[in-house]
């Protein structure tokens, strides 16, 4: 008998997989894509390997870290190699220049764009970050769970939280009343509307100052680097794979999962696209909360309530390989705005480039590099949705990103040989994601986020829409949250004391 069938792949699912898997459970990912990891997958073309989402990583190279998916490769005893750097490429109005993570560097390109009262500003908010920041981790997502439990588990951790309860009392509403109280630099605030953006796919008036909190901890803290998995984004998911597999777990590719059976107003297993049923005790999903909508006839209020849930817009990609020569000295990320004015949500503002080849050469032919560029979670659905010709359209909506990409390469064109483009319906149809969307949008100033239980018995969710700050820390503590809440308080207990 299955104990949990987990549906779908994200690196939120295979998390709470891998978790369960370590708990003792007989767990099986049922993922409807041909490739594991979701959001997180690789892909290969032609000799180059390209991340379909990810780029940024931070706290994964260094145990014990606040990171929760370090947290959850701790407690399968797995590890990949990890490639550090620290240097990021701006392309902004105010002009282009290479900025570093870490606690002073950005104070030499404020003196040299803002001068000496926004570096005062800077460093205020840095000191005010500081117990925001501690506050941030103290209580891991790792000890929470949705039952009595919670007393233990959570319980353990009262005391850092009662030393950290002013900090912890900053950190429920929204970023900018705390950016208020020391900013007034136009550049800065809009460098942390930007960040904020990067974390949660919002400005800070609507990012939890507790996410901004968790980045501050980790980012501008004295000589920190960030880390890019050796192999790319797929490395990563191979490690959670491996994890689940080593523990009796399974995952199963191109199990499509169109219902989950229901008994009694409880989940007894899931059916398939080609008909199989499977039984369970438990069922988790993966899938985004719209998505997971479509598995059950949920009750009413809970089906429009969810179905409500406000959406990120989705993405435009292109992936390129080229010719690298004489490139080896620029940085393997960049950050292009256009307009400061336009707002940072607004759609072809913002663009990132990861050339991740630069850190690890086995992506890319020798001599190659391959480059992932993409306007973050900005990209409307709509424009699509109603498209009459896509090839067209795919080629007017990417020339934002090869015009980005000119700012760092300028002979771009001519050393490209192989280039794809993604759109919303790339993301839609690859993903498995309602109207391709980033994730759920919900402000920190309307509440929070739902949690991984629904109203059907043994039923939970995990992945980006249930826990806030889109990206791999959050899904993870998603997954970590989900196994947690299926698993006896003792051995939640053993695994805590594990990753701490
Ligand atoms: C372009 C891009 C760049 C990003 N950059 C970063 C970054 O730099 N750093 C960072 O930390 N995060 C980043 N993110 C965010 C991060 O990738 C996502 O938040 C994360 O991967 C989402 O994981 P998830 O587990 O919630 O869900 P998903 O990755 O969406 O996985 C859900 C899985 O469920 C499967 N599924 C859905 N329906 C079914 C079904 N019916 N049956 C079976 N399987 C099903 C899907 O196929 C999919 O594999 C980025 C995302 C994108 C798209």
């Amino acid at each position: 008998m299955i104990d949990v069938i987990v549906i779908g792949s994200g690196i939120g699912g295979l998390s709470c997989a891998a978790i369960l898997a370590r708990y003792g459970f007989n767990v099986l990912v049922c993922e409807s894509h041909s490739i594991a990891g979701g959001g997180a997958q690789s892909f290969e073309r032609n000799g180059y390997t390209f991340d379909s989402g990810p780029s940024l990583y931070s706290g994964m190279s260094y145990s014990p870290s606040p990171n929760p998916l370090r947290q959850v490769f701790d407690a399968i005893d797995e590890n990949i190699e990890w490639l550090n750097y620290d240097t990021w490429g701006c392309c902004l109005p105010e002009g282009t220049f290479d900025t570093q993570v870490g606690a002073s560097q950005f104070c030499e390109v404020l003196q040299q764009l803002r001068g000496e009262s926004a570096v005062t500003e800077w460093r205020r908010l840095q000191e005010i970050m500081t117990p925001l920041a501690k506050a941030a981790i103290a209580l891991p997502p790792a000890a929470v769970r949705y039952d009595l439990g919670a007393v233990l588990s959570v319980g353990q951790f009262l005391p850092s939280m009662l030393q950290n309860a002013i900090g912890l009392s900053q950190l429920t509403g929204a970023f900018a009343p705390v950016m208020n109280r020391v900013i007034t630099d136009p550049f800065i605030r809009n460098w942390l509307d930007l960040l904020c953006f990067l974390l949660s796919g919002l400005p800070a008036d609507s990012t939890n100052a507790a996410e901004v909190a968790f980045m501050f901890a980790d980012w501008y803290r004295p000589n920190v680097k960030l880390d890019y998995p050796k192999g790319g984004s797929g490395a990563i998911v191979d490690a959670l794979v491996r994890g689940i597999e080593k523990h009796g777990g399974k995952v199963r590719l191109r199990a499509h999962v169109e219902k989950v059976l229901v008994k009694n107003q409880k989940a007894i297993g899931v059916r398939l696209k080609n008909g199989e049923e499977l039984r369970s005790r438990y069922v988790v999903s993966n899938a985004s909360i719209w998505d997971t909508l479509k598995f059950v006839d949920f009750p009413k209020r809970f089906e429009q309530e969810r179905q409500a849930t406000p959406t990120c817009e989705s993405f435009m990609h292109l992936h390129l390989g080229i010719d690298a020569e004489g490139l080896d000295s620029i940085a393997c990320h960049h950050i292009v705005v256009n307009d400061w004015n336009l707002g940072i949500t607004a759609p072809q503002n913002v663009v990132l480039i990861s050339i991740p080849s630069i850190l690890d050469p086995s992506l890319a032919p020798s001599g190659k590099h391959a480059i992932h560029v993409y306007t973050p979670g900005n990209e409307p659905y709509e424009i699509w949705e109603q498209c009459e010709n896509y090839e067209e359209l795919k080629q007017q909506r990417s020339q934002v990103m090869w015009k980005a990409l000119e700012r760092v390469i300028p002979d771009i064109r001519s050393r490209t040989e192989l280039s794809l483009v993604g759109t919303p319906i790339t993301h839609e149809r690859y993903l498995r994601r309602h109207r391709g969307t980033y994730g759920a949008a919900i402000r920190a100033t309307d509440g929070l986020f739902p949690s991984a239980m629904t109203p059907i018995s043994g039923l939970l969710c995990c992945g980006d829409s249930t826990f806030p700050g889109i990206g791999l820390p959050a899904v993870a503590a998603s997954g970590m949250i989900a196994a947690n809440t299926i698993a006896p308080v003792g051995k939640h207990l053993e695994l805590l004391k594990l990753i701490r």
